[in-house]
């Protein structure tokens, strides 16, 4: 039979972003797999040209090849426009952020059993963007009627930012939750929250989670913990732990923390699915200091690429790529500096730690 060719829309980024793409493109090519890239540019670079960091033209390639793999792209401080990636997760209703977090024999880190997968919510919670400034006529008015309407008194100089958490939205993400803990053989599912405190908002994520729970009762073990707990747990056991399922906020600070317990942001890879077009990015930014240097990690990137590979079903390109980047971290004689701090011997480039990673595909 033919091998499948797939159509992907490779976005770049900036800073380390073109220098990462460019060495784990080689590798991901290396498998085997065939691979049809459609590069398109996003970000500051385009603004000029399009008024826009965010082109249509992107959008439209993404949503045509249903699949992306994007390098990082910087979010200017104060001014300037909006997070380029919080927008395409939400003009693709790219509701699902996978990150698995796995341990590799090699990496620096004090924990050796680590083997956990982060789903969280990627569209609404805190992230919705819904704020109001201090000292705002609108937030006065908001904090009246929030005053009248529950009898609360809130200082006149508060900034309120508000987080909708709803069901349809905490019941696709632990549904999802569910399905990939099925698909790839994991034992258990925790919902993560906060809900003692936030009786209603996280106590309608802990009511759906606990509803879609039972329906996979004898097929996957479930258990809620509160997020406080959650990060002490991890810190002293997280080999009790599998897949996590957790709202938008929670999401992202657990991620950091499991990135954290594996070694850091240059192995933490994520994919942003929806219903049929999905994202797969590192978890870390553009590093601007280091762009240009030839410095940095491409393996979180590299990770992002096997994630896209078991999306496309190339589970056995997958595999090798996977053995390839653990095979080059276990022998640590030619890893980016961030694998061995402190330390000069073994260390090497971004294209020569590809270079390593591409001779190990067979
Ligand atoms: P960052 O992740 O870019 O870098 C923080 C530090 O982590 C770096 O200085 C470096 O020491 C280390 N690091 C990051 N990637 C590495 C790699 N591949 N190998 C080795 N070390 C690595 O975070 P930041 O400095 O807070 O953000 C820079 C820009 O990136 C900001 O504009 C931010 O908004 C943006 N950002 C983009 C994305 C994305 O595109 N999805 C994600 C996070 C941040």
């Amino acid at each position: 039979m033919e091998d499948k060719m797939h159509c992907v829309t490779l976005i770049p980024g900036d800073g380390i972003g073109p220098e990462i793409t460019e060495v784990a493109r080689q590798c991901l090519e290396a498998t085997g797999v065939k691979l049809k890239w459609e590069v398109v540019e996003a970000g500051s670079s385009v603004v000029d040209k399009y008024g826009t960091p965010l082109p249509s033209y992107v959008i439209n390639s993404i949503r045509k090849n249903k699949v992306a793999w994007k390098g990082p792209i910087t979010t200017p401080v104060g001014g300037g426009f909006r997070s380029v990636n919080v927008a395409l997760r939400k003009m693709l209703d790219l509701y699902m952020c996978l990150r698995p977090y796995k341990y590799y024999p090699g990496v620096r880190s004090n924990y050796k059993n680590v083997n956990l997968v982060v789903v969280r919510e990627n569209t609404e919670d805190l992230y919705a963007g819904i704020e109001f400034k201090e000292g705002k006529k609108e937030t006065s008015e908001v904090i009246h009627y929030i005053e009248r309407l529950k009898n609360v008194k809130i200082s006149e100089d508060s900034a309120i930012s508000i987080k909708p958490i709803s069901a349809a939205a905490s019941q696709r993400i632990v549904e999802a939750a569910f399905r990939y803990a099925l698909k790839n053989g994991r034992r258990k599912v925790t919902a993560v929250h906060k809900a003692n405190i936030m009786k209603y908002s996280d106590g309608l994520f802990s009511k759906v989670a606990r509803e879609v729970a039972y329906r996979y009762a004898g097929q996957i073990e479930f258990e809620e913990k509160l997020v406080d707990n959650m990060c002490m747990q991890l810190v002293q056991k997280p080999e009790l732990y599998d897949v996590m399922v957790l709202p938008n906020l929670y999401g992202d600070i657990l991620s950091d923390l499991c990135a954290g317990l594996v070694g850091g942001l240059g192995v933490a890879a994520g994919a942003n699915i929806g219903e049929d077009v999905a994202l797969f990015e590192a978890v870390h930014g553009s590093a601007p200091k280091y762009k240009g240097q030839n410095k940095v990690n491409p393996t979180a990137l590299l990770l992002a690429a096997g994630l896209m590979l078991d999306y496309l079903g190339e589970q056995a390109a997958a595999e090798k790529l996977d053995k390839a980047i653990a095979e080059v971290i276990r022998e640590g004689k030619a890893v980016t500096y961030d694998l061995k701090p402190g330390k000069t011997e073994g260390v090497v480039g971004t294209r020569e730690m590809g270079e390593a990673i591409k001779s190990k595909i067979k």
